[in-house]
C-alpha cells in the first residue's frame, strides 16, 4: 500500500530530543516538519497500555487540533530481565516532580537489576512505533525495534533519555557516545521510519 506523502506534517512530541530526530530523519525527502508545541497544541495524557494506543492517540490529538497530517512516536525502553519494563512507563520513570531526571531513571533500572543478583541477563531493546493520523481519522502504523545491552556506569553525552547505558547488539560505543548520525541509522526509530518512508513510496 502506497500512503500520500504529506508536504506539512506535524510532529506531535514535546520532546526536543525526539524532534530533533524526527526533523533529521524526514529532511532529506523534504517534508517540513511543524513541532506541535509551536501551533500551540497541548500534549494529550498518555493513558494507553501499548506503544501503538499511545503513539495513535498522540497523532490523533495533534492531526484534529492542527487540521494536518501528524506524525507521533511512542518509544520506550523494554529489559528483558524487568519484564519489558520500563516499556510504556520509560519516561515516567525519570519523573521527579520538577522535571525529568534521566540519571535517576538509568540508576533505577540499574538498581533493579542489580537486585535481581549476579549473572542477570543485561539484554533490552528499544521500541518506538510511529503513527502517522490525518485530520479525517484515517491512520497508519509503524514499528522498529533495536536489541542490544545495558552497561553500567552510563558513558556519553550524545542523545537523550537512556542513551548513556544503552549498546546495541554489534556495537561497542553506547548511544550517548555514537555519533548522532551513526544511531539515526540503526535506532529503533530509523527501523520505524524506514517502513514509514517504504509506504510512502521509498
Ligand atoms: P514517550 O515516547 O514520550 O512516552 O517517551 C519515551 C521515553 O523513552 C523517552 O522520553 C526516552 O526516555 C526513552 N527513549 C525513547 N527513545 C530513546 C532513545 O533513542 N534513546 C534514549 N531514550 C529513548
Amino acid at each position: 500500500m502506497t500512503l500520500p506523502r504529506p508536504e506539512r506534517l506535524v510532529i506531535a512530541t514535546h520532546n526536543p530530543g525526539k524532534l530533533d530526530e524526527i526533523a533529521a530523519l524526514l529532511a532529506p525527502l523534504g517534508v517540513e516538519c511543524i513541532a506541535a508545541g509551536s501551533l500551540g497544541l497541548a500534549e494529550p495524557a498518555e493513558t494507553e497500555a501499548s506503544f501503538a494506543g499511545n503513539a495513535l492517540l498522540k497523532a490523533r490529538f495533534a492531526a484534529e487540533g492542527a487540521g494536518l497530517p501528524a506524525l507521533a512516536d511512542d518509544s520506550g525502553l523494554c529489559v528483558d530481565a524487568l519484564g519489558g519494563a520500563p516499556g510504556v512507563h520509560t519516561a515516567d520513570w525519570a519523573e521527579t516532580g520538577q522535571g525529568r531526571d534521566w540519571d535517576l531513571a538509568m540508576r533505577k533500572v540499574e538498581d533493579r537489576l542489580e537486585a535481581l543478583g549476579p549473572g542477570v541477563p543485561r539484554t533490552a531493546a528499544f521500541h518506538c512505533t510511529l503513527a502517522l493520523a490525518w485530520p479525517d481519522g484515517r491512520h497508519a502504523l509503524f514499528e522498529g525495534r533495536c536489541p542490544g545491552v545495558l552497561v553500567w556506569p552510563p558513558r556519553g553525552a550524545r542523545g537523550f533519555g537512556y542513551d548513556p547505558m544503552f549498546v546495541a547488539d554489534g556495537q561497542s560505543l553506547t548511544f550517548g557516545e555514537m555519533e548522532p548520525a551513526k544511531k539515526h541509522a540503526i535506532s529503533h526509530r530509523a527501523r520505524a521510519f524506514a517502513k514509514l518512508v517504504e509506504a510512502w513510496g521509498g
